[in-house]
């Protein structure tokens, strides 16, 4: 969903080149690892672990509490989820967020950073949704004016502030638990894994997939994304109704984000959980009305409020 990087111009496109590239190469030597019984299962609880801790740092961290404001944490809960979602190595939390917002606020349309329906050619279209925008100049939003809250929120650009810090953690944390073979899969496998799961939100979701609703963009829902992205996939119910932390509305809609978002509310270390269910999202769009306007009801910091109305407008 991001790709806001603050490596000079010149270095862009060899960065962003390593970023995406080198995980990749890794999980071709991983399979030829494997090929020759060199994984263990410590290997894999460690990708597992690493892969469910990071990506809710991405869905619940990034995307529900900072883009759109749909829940509060107790402060330590923030912090932590919002270092895990910069352990994605997807960019840094304002930078994710500004784009992210404005991608809603221009979905399919002219200045959304990574639209696959705006290219004549199809796959040319949703090559650069995946994550061929990273790579272009001009796409990046504008922090100022998209995540004007969040640069006022000493924490976010507290954690913003050291995001290499973080970068870093995603390949020593696993080297410290497994050595060169816990590196190379909780490290470089789960990187590549959690890019392309999140990245697949952008390209698939507005590609392949259902519409249960009607919002003015190519928003689908896609149960494998879901799977994989831990929820993720409910992505028209999301554009139809942005600020709600639930990206499902049935039961058999998998939102593994929202379980553990319910875990946490059940323990009190989340709170101020905002959700739509079916019948206020069927009247909020029959009214015309769009689910963010909605939402504001919701009590959330003034700023925040502000912020979301105007990326809304
Ligand atoms: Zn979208
Ligand atoms: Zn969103």
């Amino acid at each position: 969903m991001d790709g806001g990087w603050s490596a000079g111009r010149a270095l862009r496109k060899p960065v962003m080149g390593l970023v995406v590239a080198g995980p990749l190469v890794a999980v071709g030597y991983a399979i030829f690892a494997l090929w020759n019984r060199m994984v263990g299962w410590q290997d894999i609880a460690l990708l597992t672990t690493i892969y469910l801790l990071v990506g809710l740092g991405v869905t619940i961290g990034y995307h529900r509490l900072l883009t759109h404001g749909s829940l509060n944490a107790r402060r330590p809960v923030k912090i932590a989820l919002l270092i895990l979602g910069t352990m994605s190595i997807q960019g840094r939390p304002i930078s994710w967020a500004a784009n992210h917002r404005l991608h809603h606020a221009r979905s399919d349309r002219e200045g959304d950073p990574h639209s696959p329906n705006l290219n004549r050619n199809a796959i040319v279209g949703f090559a650069h949704a995946h994550l061929g925008w990273l790579f272009q100049r001009g796409q990046a939003a504008d922090e100022g004016r998209w995540a004007r809250d969040l640069l006022n929120d000493p924490d976010v650009v507290f954690i913003n502030r050291l995001a290499p810090v973080w970068f870093l953690a995603a390949l020593v944390i696993p080297f410290a638990i497994g050595g060169w073979s816990g590196l190379l899969w909780g490290g470089l496998v789960r990187i590549s894994l959690t890019h392309h799961a999140t990245w697949s939100v952008n390209s698939v979701c507005h590609v392949f997939g259902s519409r249960a609703f009607s919002p003015k963009d190519q928003s689908r829902n896609h149960w494998l994304v879901g799977l994989l992205a831990l929820g993720e996939g409910g992505h028209n119910t999301h554009h139809a109704s942005p600020r709600s932390a639930r990206h499902g509305l049935r039961w058999w809609h998998f939102d593994l984000s929202w379980v553990v978002i319910c875990a946490l509310q059940e323990v009190r270390l989340i709170r101020d959980v905002y959700t739509l269910d079916a019948q206020d999202l069927k009247r909020a769009l029959q009214t015309k009305a769009s689910g963010v306007k909605v939402a504001l009801r919701h009590r959330l910091p003034q700023e925040t409020r502000q912020t979301i109305a105007a990326v809304a407008d």
